[in-house]
């Protein structure tokens, strides 16, 4: 059988990884800026993180969500902690648009309404309602499509509003910072505005922090910084470190009854296992104020090139748009400067990297930027 290649590949084989590198089967090494798209959030193989899944594949790889976890109320207490939602309840799933498919079904069940307002420029996953909510017709199917989702232009204030007026909203789901979008950062009075309308007409409101979350903007969920609390919390990506693990994070006003929610491997003991070692590192570590430091001062040096069209983001979420002329910088830093980095349309680069970047790593991607730059 052949493979079906999902995304164009790199003719580049990552055979191991340690820390903020990775390397190829010729032993090249690469600064890793990229973190296979958000997910390597403490870094590749960190110790501490192996030996906590070593310990408990040893101990029980997997048993039913018919029984008691414990691994899983340590996990939703350690959450609660490093989250400051400690008065939340937590549901595990394998990933980001499971996440979001459960929430958007539970805020339906809470207030029995259908609506959904999502925004240009979203991405929420490949299933069913997730890509309803995502900004991408060409991945919509005929079979995704439905009347109940109002897309709406980003930051606009008035549309929300209007779209309000029905009081058919069921729920509002926005990324805090839109990634694929190609990192637009969410106005805080915007979010102030989605908060009050959602009170005002008992909708949900649903912040997805599967990429901006996790304490990769410096703070835990990006909404955070709006002084707003969300409905629904949905989070994956940095949760595992690589292992599948998403969850939602449910305040108490809603309060889902037995059934509504379900999963065979959600939560499983491995995944629980992955995801305690990442809080425990992110707690020791000081990673939240890592990711403010080392990206801040990342976005401040990137404010300093001329080139730059505009540097967008906060922490270690960051969008760096550049004029066309350097459509190649992404592949000059791969191939001449072996760093590792994302994109987003039309000429975006994005750095997602994990959230125990070292200054010298920044000082280091900074110096290949200013020869990528030179030499277009
Ligand atoms: N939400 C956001 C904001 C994402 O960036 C992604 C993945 N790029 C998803 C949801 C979907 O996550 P997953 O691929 O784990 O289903």
């Amino acid at each position: 059988m052949k493979l079906f290649d999902v995304y164009p590949i790199n003719n580049i084989n990552i055979v191991k990884g340690q820390g903020s590198h990775v390397y190829d089967d010729k032993g090249q090494e690469y600064l890793d800026l990229y973190g296979g798209h958000a997910v390597i959030s403490i870094g590749h193989t960190h110790p501490h993180y192996v030996k906590r899944l070593e310990d408990q594949l040893h101990q029980l790889g997997f048993y039913s969500n018919s029984i008691e976890i414990p691994i899983q109320k340590q996990l939703a207490e350690k959450l609660g902690h490093v989250s400051g939602k400690e008065d939340y309840q937590l549901f595990l799933v394998n990933s980001g648009a499971e996440a979001n498919e459960n929430a958007l079904k539970l805020a339906s069940f809470y207030n029995g309404k259908k609506k959904i307002i999502a925004f240009t420029g979203a991405f929420h996953g490949r299933t069913s309602l997730a890509v309803a909510v995502t900004d991408n017709p060409k991945i919509i199917a005929p079979v995704n499509e439905t009347d109940d989702v109002i897309k709406l232009p980003w930051k606009d204030e008035a549309a929300l509003e209007q779209a309000f007026a029905d009081n058919e909203i069921s729920s509002v789901i926005i990324e805090g910072i839109q990634g694929v979008g190609g990192i637009q950062v969410a106005p805080e009075s915007f979010l102030q505005k989605i908060r009050s309308l959602c009170d005002t007409h008992n909708a949900v409101f649903i912040a997805d922090s599967v990429q901006c979350g996790y304490g990769r903007t410096g703070k835990f969920y990006s909404h955070d910084f709006a002084g707003v609390d969300a409905d629904i919390y949905t989070m994956a990506k940095g949760m595992g470190n690589g292992f599948p693990i998403g969850a939602i994070s449910i305040s108490p006003k809603i309060q889902p009854a037995y059934g509504m929610l379900g999963t065979t491997f959600g939560g499983n003991h491995l995944a629980c296992a992955a995801a305690l070692a990442v809080l425990e590192v992110i707690e020791q570590d000081n990673l939240l104020q890592n990711a403010a430091e080392v990206g801040g001062y990342l976005i401040d040096e990137l404010k300093k090139f001329k080139q730059v069209t505009e540097v967008r983001g906060r922490g270690l979420m960051i969008g760096i748009d550049l004029p066309a002329e350097y459509a190649n910088a992404k592949k000059d830093l791969l191939f001449k400067h072996h760093i590792f980095t994302g994109e987003a349309k039309p000429n975006v680069i994005r750095l997602l990297p994990a959230l125990n970047l070292t200054k010298a790593h920044a000082d280091q991607f900074l110096e290949a930027f200013t020869n990528v730059l030179n030499n277009q």
